[in-house]
C-alpha cells in the first residue's frame, strides 16, 4: 500500500536581506530558529506573518552581514544565541567548538569547524530534518563557489570544504549568499565541457529570472559542478595551471582557483 508522504514537520525559508544575503529560518509552526541574521527586520516581519516565536539564533561567523540583527532579535525575543567560541559575536552567546551539539527546536545540531573565510567559522549540521540531512554553512561553501579567504589559508579552506563535501550526498546545503550565477560563469570558464554544470547553469538562470533563489543546493550537486570541490579533477587542475603553471598540488590548485576567481570578470 502506498501512503502519501507525511507533511514536513519543519519548514525552511530563505529570507532575502541586503543585496544578496539569505537569512535562513527553520520553524515548526510555532517556534523558529534563524541563522546569521545580519538584519533583524526581515526576520521580525516573517515571525509576525507566521505568528512564530524565535527560540534561537545560530551564528556561523562574525561578519556584520551575519550578526547585525542579533542583538535586536535577542532583546525582542530572549532568544538564545549560539556562535563560534573564538569569534567576536554580540554577547551573551553560547560559545561552540567542533563536536558540540546544541539542542535547538528539538534537534541536535552538530558543530563543524570550517576555518578559511574567517579563522573561527563554524557550520551547523543535522542528519535528519524532515528525513534529510541539513547544513547551514555560512560563507564557507556557496553554490558553484566558496567564500573568500579573509582570515585563513588555502590549505585550511580546502580542508574545511573537504569536510562539507564528505557529508551525505543528499544533504540540503543552506548557503548565505546568492552568488550562484557569477560563481557558475567562473565554473564554466574552468570546466567548459562539464555537461552537469551547463545544465545546472541553465536551471539557475531560470530560477533567478523568475525571482526564485537558486538555494538551497545539495552536496551531490556541488560535487558535480563546484570547481572548489573538484580540485582533484584533471580538467580542473589543467585549467588552474593556465593561471598558475606552478600549481602542482591540491592546495596549490585550490589557491590558484581562489585567486583567479577574485579577479575574474
Ligand atoms: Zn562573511
Ligand atoms: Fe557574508
Amino acid at each position: 500500500m502506498n501512503l502519501p508522504p507525511l507533511p514536513d514537520r519543519l519548514k525552511l525559508l530563505a529570507l532575502p536581506a541586503f543585496d544578496d544575503n539569505y537569512l535562513w529560518l527553520l520553524h515548526d509552526g510555532q517556534r523558529a530558529l534563524v541563522v546569521d541574521p545580519g538584519d533583524a527586520a526581515p526576520v521580525q516581519a516573517m515571525l509576525q506573518t507566521l505568528n512564530l516565536t524565535l527560540d534561537a539564533i545560530l551564528v556561523t561567523h562574525h561578519h556584520a552581514d551575519h550578526v547585525g540583527g542579533v542583538a535586536q532579535l535577542r532583546n525582542a525575543w530572549g532568544a538564545q544565541v549560539y556562535g563560534p567560541a573564538t569569534e567576536r559575536i554580540p554577547a551573551p552567546f553560547i560559545p561552540l567548538h567542533q563536536g558540540d551539539a546544541p539542542e535547538v527546536l528539538g534537534l541536535s545540531w552538530q558543530v563543524i569547524d570550517v576555518p578559511g573565510h574567517t579563522a573561527g567559522h563554524i557550520a551547523f549540521f543535522n542528519p535528519n530534518v524532515n528525513g534529510k540531512p541539513l547544513l547551514f554553512c555560512g560563507d564557507t561553501l556557496f553554490s558553484g563557489g566558496c567564500g573568500r579567504l579573509f582570515e585563513g589559508t588555502p590549505a585550511q579552506m580546502l580542508d574545511s570544504l573537504d569536510k562539507l563535501a564528505a557529508l551525505p550526498s543528499d544533504t540540503v546545503v543552506c548557503c548565505t549568499h546568492e552568488y550562484t550565477l557569477s560563481n557558475l560563469r567562473f565554473a564554466l570558464a574552468i570546466e567548459p565541457g562539464n555537461a552537469d554544470l551547463q545544465t545546472y547553469y541553465g536551471q539557475c538562470v531560470e530560477s533567478r529570472a523568475s525571482g526564485q533563489p537558486t538555494l538551497p543546493t545539495s552536496v551531490a550537486t556541488e560535487q558535480r559542478i563546484n570547481p572548489f570541490l573538484r580540485t582533484r579533477q584533471a580538467a580542473v587542475q589543467e585549467a588552474a595551471r593556465t593561471f598558475d603553471p606552478a600549481a602542482d598540488s591540491d592546495v596549490a590548485v585550490f589557491a590558484a582557483l581562489r585567486q583567479w576567481k577574485n579577479q575574474f570578470k
